[in-house]
């Protein structure tokens, strides 16, 4: 879809996957609010990217699927009120295969057509040990062909440039994604990173694997100093150290370092451009400011 085209009624019910066939996707990761304060946020938000025209949005699932009310009533709120095309994300956490089909028809019964299928980690330490529900499911790929057993959906799985924290070794890595992509994946996207050479070796590993699954490069702007620790707690990702030692330079200066970061993501997100990424996928946080500035500084201007 060309950029600032405008979107219709109806649009909600395209799928990722006739996005990616026909153009570069540009889309926005939004959180299912716990509050009504955190619900306002979510739309003004919401509101703001909506006059873009992005491809799509997607809404987080909670953590052990602490916001599994959320994420449907948003995703639906989403798919009724807006020209917004939402991806539900769906954790197997917590959740026997008859709940999780049950949350599949829920999305259906929405007008979601579109999911991202996670394994999930456990809740509270997300590197504690992974206890399976006694009725559930391992992995992402048994989620991935739940959902397509259970109708005519759209199926995205995670990917992950700096391997999963719990791969023991790159082949292993590799090997469990392209089962993913086999179990009837029809696009990845990627754990937040900030060095472009990660996500080419990544898609080349991909490539030799003889998998040709659309991987879409997630995008998280710095925009403060303390996410140069936090972030990579979070995600296993890592700064190159010349991006951190300028940020650091300016440490005491917020704006400065709000202005370093969306200058290092615009050109994070260009040299990804120039390699033919397939799309782009911003991290918004609920708060779309970065990620619109980002945007527009690409040439990729909201519409009037
Ligand atoms: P899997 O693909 O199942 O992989 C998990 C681990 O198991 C990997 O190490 C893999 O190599 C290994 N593995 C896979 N199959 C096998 C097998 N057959 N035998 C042995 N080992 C195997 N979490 C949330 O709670 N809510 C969200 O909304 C959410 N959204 C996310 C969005 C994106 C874009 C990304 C990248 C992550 C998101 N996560 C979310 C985090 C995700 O749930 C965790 O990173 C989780 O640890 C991995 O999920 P997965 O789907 O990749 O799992």
């Amino acid at each position: 879809m060309a950029l600032g085209t405008p979107s219709t009624r109806t649009d909600h019910a395209r799928t990722v996957r006739d996005l990616l066939a026909s153009d570069t996707t540009y889309s926005f990761e939004f959180w299912a609010p716990k509050t009504e304060k955190g619900e306002r946020n979510l739309w003004n938000a919401l509101r703001r990217v909506e006059a873009v025209a992005p491809s799509f949005v997607s809404v987080t699932y909670g953590a052990g699927g602490s916001t599994r009310a959320g994420t449907v009533k948003a995703t639906e709120q989403i798919a009724a009120d807006t020209t917004l095309t939402p991806v539900a994300h769906l954790t197997a956490v917590g959740h026997s295969v008859a709940e999780l089909r049950n949350m599949v028809g829920q999305f259906a019964d929405a007008g979601i057509r579109n999911i991202l299928a996670l394994r999930g980690d456990p809740p509270g330490d997300p590197m504690g040990e992974w206890v399976r529900h006694p009725e559930g499911l391992d992995y992402a790929a048994d989620l991935v062909r739940l959902i397509k057993e259970a109708g005519d959906f759209c199926v995205g799985v995670a990917a992950f440039p700096e391997m999963h924290p719990r791969s023991v070794d790159w082949d292993s890595d590799v090997r469990h994604f392209v089962d993913k992509c086999r179990a009837g994946a029809d696009y990845a996207i990627t754990q937040m990173f900030f060095d472009p050479e990660n996500y080419l070796r990544l898609r080349d590993r991909v490539a030799a694997a003889g998998c040709e699954t659309p991987i879409i490069p997630e995008v998280m702007p710095v925009t403060a100093v303390r996410q140069l620790d936090r972030l990579p707690q979070l995600s296993n990702a890592q700064f190159p150290p010349a991006v951190k030692e300028r940020i650091l330079a300016v440490k005491d200066d917020q704006a400065a370092v709000r202005s370093l970061g969306i200058e290092f993501a615009t050109e994070f997100c260009a040299r990804l451009l120039s390699e033919g990424v397939p799309g782009l996928h911003f991290i918004t946080l609920n708060n779309s400011t970065a990620t619109l500035e980002i945007y527009e500084n690409l040439g990729l201007h909201p519409q009037s």
